[in-house]
């Protein structure tokens, strides 16, 4: 197995919650109005006239203006036509960071031309589809198969969504039972069942407007480290159907706003064992970012089924996949079954497994693999961190940053980390207000960043990617250091 992790020193998840805890219980610090109103004026309006003309007209297309849910911006998105390496460039010809990296896919920074030409050649020899085999199918699949030793087989989807609501299918034939347990605040994907408990811990259906209750009857969450909620779930479920699988997120809910103990997911391992409920990580973001092997590799785990999305098609469509132990996986149908002795998933995708999604992901993890490119990427995320670390310090900010390796995080409002208790009913309205109050800050913080030169995921994760080198990021955070120095404590 592949041994080569991005995650250099695993943090103490006691000592960040405790920080997390800390910074959620403080007034809010964030970019001041006055520096606020230089940047909408100087940068955005000034600097940025053909994206504000051009997010204008499109909203009167598209709700809302875009069409995916981490490009929102204010004061508004910004529109990028260029992408290289750890550089985007948006309409304007202005340039920044990259540090969204598509969401996560992107672990050799941006449109590598080692992977472009691959999916070019294929282009011209074959077009984008034929709905038939292509070669590259097979070589991917068996790629992903070497590289994850849990993983024996793989089914490619369009989505981590879709491959997460495949898991849950397999899950449930494989085991004859009923529920899926998951953890508070991770996100599974969109899908009408896995709607649950997403954001933060204890919102149940909260965040699924549009979703009827009933659908929930099989789905709980329990808290993140708290195994023995875990184990009362599992033990409750004996008598309610049992339990068919326990999803998780391996780094932490929301790729580790909240991390995790070290032994957390070995010991989730255990108790799946114990119960026969299916263990199933999700490593939409993790795999072959925290390394070749997965997160389930650095934690020494072996689920039975492994999600896949992002890196698996290497920044281009087709991002999901289903992997797993052939146990489990040969639940999932190829083609309609007709007198078939074992019920079989039916799952599908005109789209899925394409030649595009294929070739890109089969050349990609081939690039990861030769240039070390999780460790490099790791190191680079520890000497952002570690460059912003001192910066709060310097400041005597209140904010929180911390990495698993190239996934960064920088709380400066802590909005992920609220939770809600259904113990105490009338804190919830309490609690939906101030993380309401908080993303806005949040939102003010990206755009800073933003006008400074630094696209990051939400304004508080940061990937960093084997595109950068040290330089790079001593530049970024050298424009990080000018927001902090218009952060104040904000009345209300
Ligand atoms: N699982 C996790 C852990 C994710 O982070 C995401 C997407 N961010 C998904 C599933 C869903 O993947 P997709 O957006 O490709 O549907």
């Amino acid at each position: 197995m592949d041994t080569r992790f991005a995650i250099s020193s695993y943090p103490d998840a006691t000592v960040i919650t405790k920080k997390l805890d800390d910074l959620i219980r403080l007034p809010i610090y964030s970019i001041g109005r006055d520096a606020m109103a230089v940047y909408e004026q100087s940068y955005f309006d000034q600097r940025c006239p053909r994206s504000k003309a051009m997010i204008k007209e499109a909203k009167q297309y598209i709700p809302g203006g875009v069409q995916h849910n981490l490009a929102f911006n204010h004061p508004f998105p910004l529109v990028m036509t260029k992408a290289e390496g750890a550089y985007l460039q948006d309409l304007d010809g202005n340039q920044y960071f990259d540090f969204l990296q598509a969401g996560g896919p992107t672990v050799l920074g941006s449109n590598p031309p080692f992977v472009r030409e691959k999916v070019i050649e294929l282009l011209q020899d074959g077009g984008p589809s034929t709905g038939l085999f292509h070669e590259y199918e097979y070589k991917l699949a068996k790629k992903v198969c070497e590289s994850v030793p849990s993983v024996e087989m793989l089914r490619m989807f369009n989505s981590g969504s879709e491959a997460c609501m495949a898991a849950v299918r397999v899950a449930r034939l494989a085991t004859g039972k009923k529920n899926i347990i998951k953890m508070g605040g991770a996100y599974h994907g969109w899908s009408d069942q896995l709607a649950y408990g997403i954001r933060l811990p204890g919102t149940k259906g909260l965040q699924a407007h549009g979703v009827p209750s009933y659908l929930f009857k099989h789905t709980q969450e329990f808290f993140p480290n708290h195994l023995d909620a875990l184990e009362r779930t599992l033990r409750r479920n004996k008598l309610r159907g049992g339990t068919a699988a326990v999803f998780i997120e391996p780094i932490g809910p929301e790729s580790g706003t909240r991390p995790l103990d070290l032994q957390f997911n070995k010991e989730v391992e255990t108790l799946c064992r114990s119960y026969d409920a299916l263990l199933v990580f999700d490593e939409v973001v993790t795999g072959f970012r925290i390394g070749m092997s997965g997160a389930q590799g650095y934690f020494g785990v072996s689920p039975d089924l492994t999600v896949f999305g992002k890196v698996i098609a290497g920044g281009y469509p087709g991002a999901g996949g289903l992997g797993g132990k052939s146990d489990a996986m040969k639940y999932l149908s190829a083609g309609i079954q007709s007198g078939v002795k074992i019920h079989k998933a039916l799952v599908g995708g005109t789209m899925a497994a394409t030649p595009i999604s294929c070739v890109a992901g089969y050349y990609t993890l081939e690039e990861i693999d030769r240039t070390d490119a999780c460790r490099k990427a790791g190191r680079m995320g520890d000497r952002l961190t570690l460059g912003l670390q001192k910066l709060i310090e310097a400041y005597q900010l209140p904010f929180v940053a911390f990495n698993q390796g190239s996934i960064c995080h920088l709380e400066t409002v802590g909005t992920m980390h609220f939770s809600i208790n259904w113990k105490k009913p009338w804190t919830i309205a309490r609690v939906i207000n101030e993380t309401a109050r908080r993303k806005k800050e949040m939102e003010y913080m990206g755009s800073a960043y933003m006008a400074e030169g630094l696209v990051t995921l939400a304004g508080s994760r940061l990937y960093t990617s084997a595109a950068y080198d040290e330089m790079m990021i001593d530049q970024a955070l050298e424009a990080f250091e000018r927001v902090f120095s218009h952060v104040t404590c904000i009345k209300d």
